[in-house]
């Protein structure tokens, strides 16, 4: 039998959430974000899977070139810009959409010489309204935009920002990076771009004429502290999920796994599942964080090491070796796993390693 860790991604689940986003965005253009391999799901297989999208979202030139030679033919916008000037030989070549963040890039795109002359392009200006992370800050940006449109090299502009805080609702930084944005950009010709997946539900004023929806495409909550309402239904796209390889019953006072890190508090059943951190389950799952075989749950019990994790059985007599067990998705909420380890949602799914196989079904 070959390693049984498998990451189920469910393709209608992920068209599903990208209806749900297009409902929300109120008639604005949504380019789905796909950077990091698409979040861990494959960044080809939800290409294909998302025709309708007006435009996909990575990273980088990589990024963007597996999805060209992969015959994608969407627009691609590099959310993180090039950096230096022959790599704008590639964006024009592969007619990919920039995002222009600082000067240093304003400079490249200034200085290329197309290969074809009278050549533009679509320029993504980011302002930087309060996150501190990219973008021009105020009086720059208004700069850099004068110095794109007089460069005759610009086909279409489009202003954009982002959030640091709105997976919380009522953040005050979210008010105030939106009034910033808002007075710099509004009002001058062309189209604004604002919103995350985050921002989509909690902030329709910031909606504006594109929406760039990530996380929420896959299925996970954007929210940190909040349920979502049922209106908006997301479906788990990916199912980490593998099997119970080894049962054991150990006596109470016993401990399991790497460094004793839980012991038993009576006479317990133990099982063993084939996942660890080596396929991107997280080594920082506490004690406790919840796997589901069938629709029963049982509790991690020690520490996850590279290839295995321990579970209690104690409670689940009637389970197996050879039981399937989910580590997350349709059941057990990604951001729930996300919750017991001390990190987010996006670097679970991000993390998935290639010794878990992918598996798409399409139905
Ligand atoms: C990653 C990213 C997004 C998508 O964010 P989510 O929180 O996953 O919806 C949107 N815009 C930019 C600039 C990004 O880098």
């Amino acid at each position: 039998m070959s390693r049984p860790a498998q990451a189920l991604i469910k393709l209608a689940n992920i068209r599903n959430n990208f209806a749900v986003a297009k409902k929300l965005s109120g008639g604005a253009s949504v380019m789905a974000v796909i950077k990091a391999k698409a979040y861990g799901h494959g960044a080809v297989a939800v290409a294909r899977a998302l025709p309708e999208a007006d435009a996909f979202g990575v990273t980088c030139l990589a990024e963007a070139l597996e999805l060209r030679e992969a015959g994608i033919t969407n627009p691609i916008v590099l959310l993180g810009g090039v950096f230096d000037v022959s790599e704008w030989r590639d964006v024009e070549h592969f007619d990919l959409q920039m995002v222009i963040h600082s000067q240093q890039q304003l400079d490249t795109f200034l200085a290329h010489r197309p290969d074809q002359a009278e050549r533009q392009f679509v320029v993504w200006l980011k302002l930087d309204s309060g996150m501190h992370r990219l973008g021009f800050s105020p009086s720059a940006f208004s700069r850099a935009r004068r110095l794109l449109i007089d460069s005759g090299k610009v086909q279409e502009l489009v202003l954009m920002s982002h959030f640091a805080c709105a997976d919380e609702y009522s953040s005050s930084l979210t008010d105030d990076q939106l009034a910033l944005f808002a007075g710099t950009s509004k009002g001058l010709g062309q189209p604004l771009s604002m919103a995350n997946s985050a921002a989509l539900i909690t902030c329709p004023d910031s909606h504006f004429d594109w929406v760039r929806p990530g996380i929420m495409l896959y299925g996970a909550n954007p929210l940190t502290k909040q349920a979502l309402t049922e209106d908006i239904s997301l479906l788990p796209a990916m199912t980490l999920r593998s099997r119970l390889v080894a049962v054991r019953d150990i006596p109470g006072g016993d401990s399991v796994g790497y460094g004793e890190q839980w012991r038993a508090p009576g006479a317990a059943r133990i099982g063993t599942v084939a996942i660890g951190y080596g396929d991107g389950y997280p080594r920082h799952a506490a004690n406790g964080t919840p796997v589901l075989i069938g629709d029963k749950r049982a509790t991690l019990a020690g520490r996850v090491s590279m290839d295995y994790i321990s579970v209690d059985l104690s409670r689940l007599p009637e389970v197996q070796i050879g039981d399937d067990v989910v580590l997350w998705g349709e059941g057990l909420p990604v951001e729930e796993v996300a919750g017991m380890s001390g990190t987010i949602a996006y670097e679970l799914l991000t993390g998935v390693r290639s010794r878990a196989s992918i598996r798409y079904v399409d139905d």
